[in-house]
């Protein structure tokens, strides 16, 4: 009987073990499967809470519909009905203090539609006059890889990044623009540039707009699930052998040995394993590979930190309120939260009980990251001051669900790409056999996630089988 380890039971090493685990059934493979993970609780960063009749994330709040994996492992697990679409409110963005309506006809922040940005309250007429270069610019030289600040500067100006693009992307990755790598978040972009050379023009030729019949509303874009994200985590334990699934114990070291790897766990036993997929942070990964130097190339890479704060109110505290389900925030403006979403209106099905809102806002940035080490009491108390400078609150919340992720967000910054590929280069010749997969090494949405994790099990098949 062939031993394989899975190390991590976040949402990339619970799709491995629970594909990995049907491919045994269905090929009838002599292969026992082991997910091996250091906290008390399967789902890494998925973590709901339930409370008064609310269903509140402290992590990841939905997926992408677009990335098809995720609803295809939710159904395959039984939640094809709890399957929850957002609602399809407008958003905002905040900049200069001021909500302003995000221009429809925009993908990741590049307009598609001339006319809404045109007259868009968002950009001054210098702003939009710079914008409309993307038109005449010449394609940018090829290169291997540049930050996404650098890149969209280039074609349409700094108000433009600033203003729209940076809110929306440093959000997703709680990082700089300036740093981050093109070709490892957004690489479409890059080639449409190349091919198109204006990246307005190379939109509409990829994304051809279907007419929107008027009141119809815009499709939604993500999905989520009733009881929460959870739910799914909690769908493909139950799936798994019980004698699977370790919890509590983490994984000190790898080391080969004739052919095999030991795994020194820190309850003082060792885990004998003919394959591994890694599929934990990679500081985590690093610590485990210590004794090889190509890990250090995880050296220049970081992970950053930022907190959420989840408020409940009754809808009648909220005086001001606003019609859509959120708002980003720009750097240029004197907030400290980096975004909110009207969670009740983003999820009317699940989040929240009727006549209740429930606002979820984020704080931590590059430059105000320490924002995380603050007390309960003082990040609730940024967060109602910075709320209360757009909508009107009258009364304390209900209560609030608060939540630190300190080095939770992996950067894949400029040279990402190499650097994971150079890693597992050296793994296939130095480690053979052990696999890493998850948000810190080819795309960090849960979808990525579980592609990842998908093609572990893809790889530790052939690997055993060669
Ligand atoms: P993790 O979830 O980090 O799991 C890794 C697991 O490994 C953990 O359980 C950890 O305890 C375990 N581990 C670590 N070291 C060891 C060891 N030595 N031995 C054993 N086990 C170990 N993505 C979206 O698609 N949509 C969103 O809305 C979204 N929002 C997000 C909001 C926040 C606040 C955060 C932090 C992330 C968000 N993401 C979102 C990103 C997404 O949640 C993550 O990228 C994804 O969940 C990572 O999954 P993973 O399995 O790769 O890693």
């Amino acid at each position: 009987m062939k031993q394989i380890a899975i190390i991590g039971g976040g949402i990339t090493g619970l799709t491995a073990a629970y594909y990995l685990q049907e491919q045994i059934k269905e090929q009838q493979l002599p292969y026992e499967i082991k997910l091996i993970e250091a906290s008390d609780q399967l789902g890494g960063k998925i973590k709901t809470v339930q409370k008064n009749g609310y269903t509140i994330e402290r992590g990841p709040d939905s997926f992408l519909i677009r990335k098809a994996s995720a609803a295809k492992l939710a159904k395959e697990v039984g939640l094809a009905d709890a399957l929850v679409k957002n609602g399809s409110g407008g958003s905002y963005i905040l900049v200069n203090d001021k909500l302003h309506k995000m221009p429809s006809g925009s993908f990741m922040g590049i307009p598609t539609e001339v006319r809404p940005f045109l007259f868009s309250s968002l950009f001054s007429w210098k702003g939009k006059f710079r914008a409309a270069f993307d038109f005449i610019l010449p394609k940018g030289e090829p290169v291997s890889d540049q930050s996404l600040g650098l890149f969209f500067r280039r074609r349409f100006g700094d108000e433009l990044v600033e203003n729209l693009v940076e809110p929306l992307l440093s959000g997703i990755y709680a990082g700089d623009i300036d740093d981050l790598s093109l070709m490892a978040t957004f690489p479409n972009f890059y080639q449409l540039e190349q091919k198109h050379r204006s990246l307005v023009k190379g939109l509409n030729v990829m994304m051809p707009k279907k007419k929107q019949a008027k009141g119809v509303k815009k499709p939604s874009m993500f999905y989520s699930l009733k009881g929460g994200l959870q739910a799914l985590v909690e769908a493909i334990e139950v799936r798994l052998n019980s004698d699977a699934v370790m919890k509590g114990v983490s994984v000190d070291q790898i080391e080969r040995m004739d052919g095999r790897y030991h795994l020194s766990l820190d309850d003082e036993s060792v885990y004998e394993a003919d394959a591994v997929v890694i599929a934990s942070p990679y500081f985590a990964a690093q610590n485990m590979l210590r004794q090889y130097t190509f890990m250090d190339a995880f050296n220049d890479m970081r992970a950053t930190s930022v907190a959420n704060v989840v408020l409940a109110f009754d809808q009648a505290a909220i005086k001001q309120d606003i019609d859509g389900t959120g708002f980003v925030v720009s750097r240029n403006s004197s907030y400290r939260i980096t975004a909110c979403t009207w969670t009740h209106k983003k999820w009317p099905e699940t989040a929240a009980p009727e006549g209740k809102a429930l606002l979820r806002c984020y704080l931590g940035k590059p430059g105000d990251e320490d924002v995380v080490n603050l007390s309960d009491e003082e990040l609730e108390e940024i967060v109602l001051n910075d709320l209360n400078k757009t909508m009107h609150i009258t009364d304390k919340p209900e209560f609030s669900v608060i939540t630190r992720w300190k080095n939770a967000m992996p950067q894949y910054s400029v040279g990402h790409k190499e650097r994971i590929h150079s890693v597992m280069e050296q793994m296939k010749e130095h480690t053979p056999g052990v696999f890493l997969a998850g948000g810190s090494y080819q795309g960090i949405g849960i979808p990525d996630c579980i592609d990842q994790g998908e093609a572990a099990v893809t790889k530790v098949l052939e690997y055993l089988k060669s």
